[in-house]
Formats: C-alpha cells, structure tokens, sequence
C-alpha cells in the first residue's frame, strides 16, 4: 500500500476512497489532487527500485541482463507514473523532484535509445523553465522588498529582465517540442 502524503505539509492521508480525486488536507486546510500525490509516489518507488538495481549492478561492477530487464521495466513504470503525476497541477517542490527524476530517466533510455534526443531535451527544458521561473519569482520578491545595496539591486534588475524575456522563449520551446514529440498518452 502506497502512502499518500498531503502535497503541502506532508501529512499522510487517512481513509481515502477509491473514487476520491481530490481532498482537503485535514491537518493544513489546503486542497490538493490525490491522483497526482499517489502518480508521484508510485512513479517515484519504481524510480527508486530502479535506481537500487542500477547502483547493485555498478557496485560488482556486472550486470545480469534480467536485472538490467526488470531497471528498464522499473524506470519505464515511473516515467508514465511522473508524466501523469505532471498532468496535473504539482505543487512546487514535488514539480520540481519529478522533473528532475523524468530527466535522468529519458537520459537512461537515450542510451538504450529508448526515447529520442527531443524527448529527453524535452524535459532537460521543463527543468530549466521551473528554475528559471523560480530565480524570477525570487528576484520579484526581492525586488519588491527593496533589500540590497544599489549595487545590488542594479544587478538584480538586469537579470530580472533577462529572466523576463527568457520565460516566455523558453515556453514557446517547449511548446513547440512538445508538439512534434506528440506524447501519446
Ligand atoms: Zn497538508
């Protein structure tokens, strides 16, 4: 049984339905997709077996090839588990995780030339647009706050505007991959 945690504060959820979708965090108030947290925390486990079985293998310095079968079924299990995890609206941090393990998944498969070159580009430019966006909501805040020296913020204004007109480049981007990978869902 998979533990589904509250995707703000972490606290596991109790007596969820079946048919539940979504649900109001009882110890932070927040609401949050339950479809989303489970897609992530299976995508994750099987993330995470896959990784063991890999790591094993480097240790003896040999790989069985039913153990490289059961890493590939593994990394292929948590790929489609994060891409849905994705589909809805992941809050920050957990965005953040899945992007990353969905990178260094298709960066596994581009060796077994299991997905293509745009593919894992794909998601190498999703992680650079939630960092970058990120820098930019930072500097936003900091801006606003009126912290730093002149210096400072001369410098902070300038990459707040290299970071503006880099987001919506950045979005096209990945439109415009996402497009021509057409992900069959
Ligand atoms: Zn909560």
């Amino acid at each position: 049984m998979i533990r589904i945690l509250c995707a703000y504060c972490e606290t596991e959820t109790a007596d969820l339905a079946d048919e539940e979708t979504v649900r109001t965090c009882a110890a932070c108030g927040r609401e949050f997709s339950v479809a989303a947290q489970e897609a992530y925390a299976r995508g994750q486990a099987y993330y995470t077996a896959g990784l063991e079985i890999e790591r094993e293998a480097q240790a003896r310095k040999k790989k069985a090839s039913s153990e490289m079968t059961d890493m590939i079924r593994y990394y292929s299990r948590a790929y489609s588990g994060l891409r849905v995890a994705l589909k809805d609206d992941l809050p920050g941090m957990y965005r953040a995780d899945a992007l990353m393990m969905l990178a260094e998944i298709t960066r596994r498969f581009l060796k077994h030339e299991m997905v293509s070159p745009l593919e894992s580009k794909y998601w190498t430019q999703r992680i650079t647009y939630c960092t970058t966006e990120e820098e930019y909501e930072h500097l936003q805040q900091r801006l606003a706050a009126r912290s730093g020296n002149f210096l400072q913020r001369g410098h902070w204004r300038l990459r707040y505007g290299q970071l503006k007109r880099a987001l919506p480049k950045l979005k096209e981007e990945i439109a415009k991959i996402e497009q021509e990978i057409a992900f069959v869902e």
